[in-house]
């Protein structure tokens, strides 16, 4: 989608500190970490949120997150997925990514 801030990173029209790529999909630092270790896995298709991806996408991400966590140094001590979805989920970018968070404690809940 040509107005996509995800989309543009992916086609190379805005900067990123990319981690990982491949053909389905791309890692990057987030721009504003809340936390040491704050990457997003995003597929490089424009899908809006989780509830729109084909099972192998899903599993594909989830493959990749598996190795993320090794290379990114939190498969030991921990770290949280977080999808937000929607407006209740606080999703602000309309383009399907998972956060990967961790090297430090984090609070629970999230409210
Ligand atoms: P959401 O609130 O939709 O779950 O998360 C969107 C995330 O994208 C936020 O954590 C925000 O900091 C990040 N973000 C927004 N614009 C950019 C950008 O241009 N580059 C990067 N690397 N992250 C971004
Ligand atoms: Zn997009």
């Amino acid at each position: 989608m040509s107005d996509c801030i995800f989309c543009k990173i992916i086609k190379g029209e805005i900067p990123c500190d990319k981690v990982y790529e491949d053909d389905k999909m791309i890692a990057i630092k987030d721009v504003a970490p809340v936390a040491p270790v704050h990457v997003l896995l995003i597929p490089k298709k424009h899908v809006p949120n989780i509830l729109a991806t084909e099972a192998d996408l899903r599993l594909h991400l989830s493959s990749k997150m598996k190795e993320l966590v090794k290379k990114l140094g939190v498969e030991e001590k921990g770290f949280r997925l977080v999808i937000n979805t929607g407006v209740d989920g606080g999703q602000t970018v309309e383009h399907l990514h998972i956060h990967l968070i961790g090297g430090k404690i984090l609070g629970w809940p999230p409210c």
